[in-house]
């Protein structure tokens, strides 16, 4: 995946924010290499001067996203027609007992944490 060079402002503010198409993942955020954005009100502000780097742009799955490219630029192949869930080694599904853990939310970032763990 190349990166072109853009600016928030450029690609994910007008086409996504500015679109209703943003979901507040804040994976934009989490890729800056600049700390340019925080999110606010479950979306993405720029707080400091945006460096074009296009990062961001790259990160959004509401913008001009391709799981194709995704997939082979994490493993290296895109997923074959038997592998409707995507491409993973082992599956397992878990689910936590204490209470206060106890949300779907804290359950999938659990197994996430497995899964970086692994
Ligand atoms: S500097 Fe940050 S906000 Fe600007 S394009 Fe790069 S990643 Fe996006
Ligand atoms: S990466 Fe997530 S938070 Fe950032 S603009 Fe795209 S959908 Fe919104």
């Amino acid at each position: 995946m190349g990166a072109s060079k853009i600016s928030f402002e450029a690609s994910l503010a007008a086409d996504v924010v500015e679109a209703g198409r943003c979901l507040g993942c804040g994976a934009c955020i989490a890729v800056c290499p600049y700390e340019c954005l925080k999110l606010v009100k479950w979306h993405p502000s720029l707080v400091k001067e945006c460096q074009s780097c296009g990062l961001c742009a790259q990160a959004c799955p509401r913008y001009n996203f391709s799981q194709t490219q995704m997939e082979n630029f994490v493993f290296g192949r895109s997923r074959k027609p038997d592998e409707p869930f995507g491409i993973y080694r082992r599956l397992a599904v878990a689910q936590a007992t204490d209470e206060k853990i106890l949300t779907p939310a804290k359950t999938a970032e659990l197994l996430l944490l497995c899964w970086l763990m692994r």
